[in-house]
């Protein structure tokens, strides 16, 4: 059987090989995996995008997407009961989870817990990029109310990077 290309998925061979090779350029990008504006309850940034590189179906349960965040780009201050595992593949920056600022770097792993507020911040001279894994069967992120905000923020820490 000829190979067949699935423009979502890469090159899938005909024994159920998936092949998605990685394409040089200003962002990294995979071959025929399209780059999709960032998506969340509110648009929060238009420097991040996502990419995803693999959809959950009965075979795989989970969904692996990478993200990447111009200098200085952020992702939605969210949480929600599935968690994250997240796999730094580009640059560096900080990342808050829970009421910990970390500093993230290329090939660092992070996991968010359930119910988790959780945000991802490329720092000001420097892509972030990185690969979020999380459940195929998933509710909405829940994004903060006025009141969660002032909360948070009353930790001047957390008050420096939230956006
Ligand atoms: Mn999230």
């Amino acid at each position: 059987m000829k190979d067949t290309h699935d423009p979502r998925n890469g090159t899938t061979h005909s024994n159920g090989t998936v092949h998605i090779p990685f394409t040089p350029g200003d962002r990294f990008r995979w071959d025929g995996i399209d780059v999709k504006a960032y998506s969340s309850t509110t648009a929060v940034s238009d420097r991040i995008t996502k990419q995803i590189l693999f959809h959950a179906d009965e075979n795989l349960c989970s969904e692996v997407r990478y993200f990447e965040a111009e200098p200085g780009g952020y992702s939605a201050l969210e949480k929600h009961a599935h968690v994250h595992a997240v796999v730094i593949l580009r640059g560096h920056g900080t990342a808050l989870v829970g009421r910990e600022i970390i500093t993230v770097r290329t090939h660092d792993v992070v996991f968010t817990p359930p119910d988790t507020w959780h945000q991802f911040y490329a720092a000001p001279d420097s892509h972030l990029g990185f690969l979020c894994i999380v459940n195929g069967e998933r509710v909405r992120p829940i994004r903060p109310v006025d009141a969660d905000l002032e909360e948070l923020m009353r930790d001047p820490v957390l008050k420096r990077v939230i956006r």
